[in-house]
């Protein structure tokens, strides 16, 4: 009997991967990847039979179903499996069903964290999601319910909302909906994490505008207290630029 081990590839990047993730992927015998994983992660299991699940790529139209079932079926033949998911496993990534299916069929799992989709996001555009007495929690939402529809809330100083990118018009006026001000910063960042990333900046009441440039492209929605870009606490005074200039004892 084989065993799974859930690894979260980071959002992008290869490189974005934890180390402790790249050397468990490197032993693998098979891995189940998802659509969003960078293909240069294949360069560290070059040898691993490397199946792409990807809810575009896999017979078009892979169900979580037959996803679980090939998981099940992979590890039951003596495989170290590995399942690649894009950012964190733990985050949006259904990783409760598949922990479930393992569990039902006596396979042993363990998860590798990865770097959620968020964090990639505050990082490429320095915009922490706590701030010290204004920012003190924040929220992970999926815009997107079951049956479709749309959701947005304001239940944190800093709200992330994934999987809105195609609806960006209409979660604007959710959160408005939803007790926010038409002034509340957000700023919308597509890619994060990988070379090509996009970010851009908005007042709630014109979030629609972000639609065009983010289109298409998988993008998170950084609404509230960790939208704004961070100011020079003072402007720097003469004597702190002088100490930062190289001193010359000539
Ligand atoms: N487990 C993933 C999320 C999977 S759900 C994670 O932890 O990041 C897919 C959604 O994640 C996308 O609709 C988008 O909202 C977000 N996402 C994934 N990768 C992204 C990236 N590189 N930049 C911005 N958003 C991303």
């Amino acid at each position: 009997m084989g065993r799974v081990a859930f690894i979260g590839a980071g959002p992008g990047a290869a490189d974005l991967i934890t180390l402790r993730g790249a050397r468990l992927l490197a032993q693998a015998d098979v891995v189940l990847v998802d659509a969003l994983v960078d293909p240069a992660l294949r360069e560290l299991a070059p040898g691993a039979r490397w199946i792409d699940v990807g809810k575009r790529g896999f017979r078009r139209s892979a169900t979580q179903d037959m996803i679980n079932a090939l998981l099940v079926r992979q590890a039951q033949t003596g495989n170290l499996v590995v399942r690649l998911k894009g950012g964190d496993p733990s985050v949006f990534g259904r990783l409760d069903e598949e922990l479930a299916a393992l569990a039902q069929a006596g396979i042993a799992a363990e998860v590798v964290p990865g770097i959620t989709a968020a964090l990639a996001a505050a990082a490429d555009t320095r915009r922490p999601l706590t701030r010290r007495g204004r920012g003190r929690s924040v929220s992970l939402t999926t815009a997107m319910t079951r049956d479709g529809t749309l959701h947005a809330s304001h239940s944190a100083d800093t709200e992330v909302f994934y999987m809105a990118g195609r609806q960006l018009g209409a979660l604007g006026r959710r959160l408005a909906a939803a007790g926010w001000s038409g002034e509340t910063p957000v700023s919308v960042v597509s890619r994060a994490g990988c070379a090509d990333r996009l970010h851009s900046e908005h007042r709630l009441a014109d979030l629609a505008q972000a639609a065009m440039l983010h289109n298409g492209r998988p993008t998170v929605v950084v609404v509230g207290a960790g939208a704004t870009g961070v100011m020079p606490a003072h402007p720097a005074t003469t004597t702190e630029t002088a100490i930062l200039q190289p001193t010359d004892h000539h």
